[in-house]
């Protein structure tokens, strides 16, 4: 046994572990991460907002911008209308930042955890954690190669989940995507790449059921992937997507395409994400859907919340206490109930074609929308997040296909 030597142990190292593990010994704090995987690996997830910017300058993260590709922007098409839309980050509310990055994960993902190691942060990459134990006076943690003691434990684990799995409080959301297809295609042609631009915005396409999403990543790559809420999703429903697209056919004319993946029952909430001496941060205290790519930024921007609440509770020998993580709760429940809410409307509602696509958007509103688009969901100033709130759409099983030919409001 380690004893002693780590104040906080951190299991996983995406950018939820990575980030708590860069704040924790920016502010002299021993930790440990503790990492399945050998880095760089693949990680699906390469579209981030513009919230996350004044969090990386807190990380001390310099972005290359040769490494990852600009966005400016999302766009919305439906090709089956010739609707289309597109939001520029830059007529957002003032305040909100105004540009992103698309990024090749397994990239980012090492660049955040080699800064969380220059800060200062120990991380064991290819060891996985093999038990918890949560004790009054310390939590015990063992890998397959070691054991460690520490005064607080955050679970990191993604889409594992290690707490919510196995204390069984895993609460899947059914409405939502409910699983994903995608691939890779490089060596784009010069063509394609101009059609692209330097805005370098994500393209999200809708089609019956769910959606295509489109980004580019740099080096003449593109990631493409069909979601959807319901029915077959398999290579060939891929296939036959990707045909269906004459956008996707056009950018990928003659390109070279990676290997497919697939990826299924990812929206959850963990009922109980906290407790004495532990917390989950990123994916293992929720996930809802990738459609407005919120994911890497709540896991970020909530690791970063659950760090702060944690520093001067370890300066005062308080970590142990039951309710510490509590107003991690009530910071990030507006966070994930304005996206909540928006990809219910996307997937069960035509507020895409209503509100997206409007030729005349009531211009508040619209900057209200790209604002959260950003990602900037904790301003209280916002009238399209209070829309949201206000008209909330509640659970339910949907009856209809969101088909625009046929679907009433
Ligand atoms: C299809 C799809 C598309 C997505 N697209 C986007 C997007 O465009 N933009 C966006 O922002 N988000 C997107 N997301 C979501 C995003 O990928 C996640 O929200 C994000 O990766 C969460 O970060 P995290 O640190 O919580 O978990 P992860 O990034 O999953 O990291 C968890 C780490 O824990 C490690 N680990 C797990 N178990 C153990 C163990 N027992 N011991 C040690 N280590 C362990 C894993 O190896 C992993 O490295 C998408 C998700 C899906 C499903």
């Amino acid at each position: 046994m380690n004893d002693d030597a780590y104040e906080v142990i951190i299991v996983g190292s995406g950018p939820a572990g990575s980030t708590a593990a860069n704040l924790l010994a920016q502010a002299g704090r021993r930790v440990l991460v503790l990492e399945r995987e050998s880095f760089p690996r693949f990680h699906i997830g390469e579209s981030l907002l513009p919230i996350d910017l004044p969090l990386f300058e807190r990380l001390g993260l310099t972005i290359d911008a040769s490494a990852y590709k600009f966005k400016q922007g999302a766009e919305f098409w439906d090709e089956r209308t010739g609707d289309f839309a597109f939001f520029s980050f830059a007529d957002a509310m003032p305040g909100t930042p105004s540009h992103a990055w698309q990024v090749e994960r397994a990239l980012f993902d090492d660049l955040l955890a080699r800064q969380a190691i220059a800060r200062g942060a120990e991380i064991h990459f290819g060891e996985a954690v093999t038990a918890i134990e949560l004790g009054a006076e310390a939590v015990a943690v063992r890998s397959e190669r070691a054991s460690y003691r520490a005064r607080f434990v955050f679970d990191a684990t993604g889409q594992d989940a290690w707490f919510a799995r196995r204390a069984r409080t895993v609460a899947p959301i059914r409405e939502l995507g409910r699983a994903a297809v995608f691939t890779h295609f490089e060596g784009l042609s010069a063509a394609a790449i101009d059609e692209i631009g330097a805005q370098g915005n994500i393209k999200v396409l809708l089609v019956p059921d769910g959606w295509h999403w489109i980004i580019p990543l740099v080096g003449g790559r593109l990631s493409v992937g069909l979601v959807k809420w319901r029915g077959k999703l398999d290579e060939e429903a891929l296939e036959a997507a990707l045909a269906a697209s004459p956008l996707i056919q056009r950018l990928c004319a003659g390109a070279r395409r990676g290997p497919t993946r697939t990826i299924a029952n990812w929206s959850y909430k963990n009922l109980r994400p906290h407790g004495p001496r532990w917390a989950c941060i990123g994916d293992a205290a929720a996930f809802l859907d990738p459609v407005f790519s919120s994911g890497v930024s709540l896991a970020m921007l909530g690791a970063e919340r659950a760090v702060d609440l944690l520093l001067p509770a370890l300066s005062a020998a308080d970590e142990a206490a039951p309710e510490l993580m509590a107003p991690w709760s009530s910071h990030m429940q507006p966070a994930y109930d304005a996206f909540e809410q928006l990809i219910r409307r996307f997937y069960h509602t035509r507020m895409v074609h209503h509100l997206f696509f409007a030729a005349e958007p009531d211009p508040a509103l619209r900057r209200g929308l790209i604002s959260v688009l950003a990602g900037d969901v904790w301003r209280r100033d916002n009238p399209f997040q209070a829309m949201l709130e206000s008209s909330r759409l509640q659970p339910r099983a949907p009856t209809i296909l969101p088909d625009p030919e046929t679907q009433q409001d």
